[in-house]
């Protein structure tokens, strides 16, 4: 009946709102609300150019952007058992996990590799806060244990990424003894004499902060970033008190002397070599790679060839 509204004013607005580019490749900042061309976010690690704010960036990403000419070696983490306790909430567990993969391509919520940074030879691990909640289960734990184990049998510092919303709750009571397992696999470090420095990133929340994440020998976070126990919203109705401004971030933190450093993912390769450099006693990074050989460098190699041909003829 009412044709008007319901069939000539869609196909009007259809026409007028068409976008001329398809919606992936802008995207909005959370931070500032500025529309950001994708491949200006990818160059610049996911932080927003206009107001600094730091984005999720995959544990792929991040390594790519890490080591030199984005070259690692993934190292292999045991297999848990899967689901354990048959978890079911409105999903099953399994069913869960599926999703979680194919939303993420990747196959848990940690990823551990091995390479180099500004020459400087490390193990790395970082959590995905995309893959549910980057939440530490039993894979992670292995994850960790794997990372440490890599970083005593090639003598290399332990780099860590933390991203986290806390224990898995479909592993129920196994999600929690990653606590101690994980502190054992930092501990495999010390007495190797190895670094192991934590960087902290948005969210680091739960029982990762109340083990692994926060144990490293230097401890960074990402500006900006949640790190807590209980998040602010829990203390402020256990407290019944206003929290301060800022509280629980990572500026605050640094105040308040839990941690060492905040430093711009922009940053943050750079700060990491000259760290490792640093407690691994090896000389001071170098800045700058030497150019490749260009075409006029290769030349003159023909006629001493030449030469070597005929002597070897004759
Ligand atoms: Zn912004």
């Amino acid at each position: 009946m009412n044709w008007i509204t319901n069939y000539v004013r869609p196909r009007i607005n259809s026409i007028f709102s068409r976008r001329e580019v398809p919606d992936n490749l802008w995207s909005k900042c959370d931070g500032c609300g500025t529309m950001l061309f994708h491949r200006e976010i990818s160059d610049n690690l996911n932080v927003c150019t206009s107001c600094g704010h730091h984005m999720h960036i995959t544990p792929r990403d991040r390594f790519t952007a890490l080591f030199d000419g984005g070259v690692f070696a993934e190292v292999a983490v045991p297999d848990p058992l899967p689901d354990p306790l048959h978890f079911r909430d409105q999903k099953r567990y399994p069913e869960r996990m599926k999703a979680a993969q194919k939303s993420t391509h990747e196959k848990e919520a940690m990823l551990v590799a091995a390479g180099e940074i500004g020459h400087t030879p490390i193990v790395a691990a970082a959590q995905d806060f995309s893959f549910m909640g980057g939440s530490m289960g039993m894979y992670v734990g292995n994850a960790i244990i794997a990372a440490a184990k890599e970083a005593v049998k090639l003598r290399r510092p332990l780099v860590l990424f933390s991203a986290a919303g806390g224990a898995r709750m479909q592993e129920g009571i196994l999600s929690l003894m990653q606590m101690p397992r994980t502190t054992v696999a930092v501990q495999m470090l010390r007495e190797a004499g190895l670094p192991y420095i934590v960087v902290l990133t948005h969210p680091t929340t739960g029982g990762v902060t109340a083990s692994y994440a926060m144990l490293g020998d230097v401890q960074i976070a990402e500006p900006n970033a949640l790190i807590c126990f209980a998040g602010p919203r829990v203390i402020e109705q256990t407290i019944r008190e206003k929290l301060p401004e800022g509280f629980q971030r990572a500026e605050y933190l640094l105040e308040h002397g839990m941690l060492d450093r905040v430093t711009d993912r922009r940053q943050m390769r750079e700060e990491l070599i000259v760290i490792c450099r640093m407690l691994m006693k090896l000389p001071p990074p170098v800045w700058g790679e030497l150019p490749a050989p260009g075409p006029e460098d290769a030349a003159p190699a023909k006629e001493p060839n030449k030469a070597l041909d005929e002597a070897t003829k004759g």
